[in-house]
């Protein structure tokens, strides 16, 4: 299973109110007490996004409040183990979930090849009055609400854009 980042040139954006742990993932927001539930990766707008993995997309979600237009790619987890279900976490789902946020223009639901362009970014949703960038989470269910189970996108990607 081959993955590729979101953007071109990805990297996690250190303007706004937040500098760069702020736009990882994590309680890294507000002294440490609120949720960033995925990478702020700097983009100006109209940068082209591409699917990170062969896959579908199986959501379109125009004007999501906080997240603005989204996507929403289907892929096949390379961390999948059917013998870990006792455990919790990355390992129990057979299909995960890349969400693209804020964007200005969404691809059509349906099959996508890595690499394939999904859409462009834009600074819908909260977005607006912050530099400008892709909000990206990977999602372990196909639902895009406050408790759906989320990891950081480092878990698949490396933790190699974490520079702070
Ligand atoms: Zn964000």
């Amino acid at each position: 299973m081959r993955l590729r980042f979101p953007l071109q040139a990805s990297t996690i954006r250190r303007d706004g109110p937040h500098e760069a742990l702020g736009n990882s993932y994590g309680i890294v927001r507000n002294n440490m007490t609120k949720w960033h539930k995925g990478w702020d990766l700097a983009a100006q707008p109209n940068t082209p996004a591409y699917a990170v993995a062969d896959g579908k997309i199986v959501q379109r979600l125009p004007d999501v409040f906080g997240y603005g237009n989204c996507i929403i790619l289907e892929f096949e987890n390379p961390k999948y183990n059917k013998n870990l279900r006792m455990s919790t976490g990355i390992a129990n789902y057979e299909k995960i979930y890349a969400l693209y946020a804020h964007l200005s223009q969404m691809g059509a639901v349906g099959p996508v090849a890595i690499g394939q362009l999904v859409g462009r970014t834009g600074i819908s949703g909260n977005a607006a009055g912050e530099p400008p960038h892709l909000h990206f989470e990977i999602l372990l269910e196909n639902a895009l609400t406050h408790i759906t189970p989320r990891v950081d996108p480092g878990e698949l990607f490396g933790y190699g854009l974490y520079q702070c």
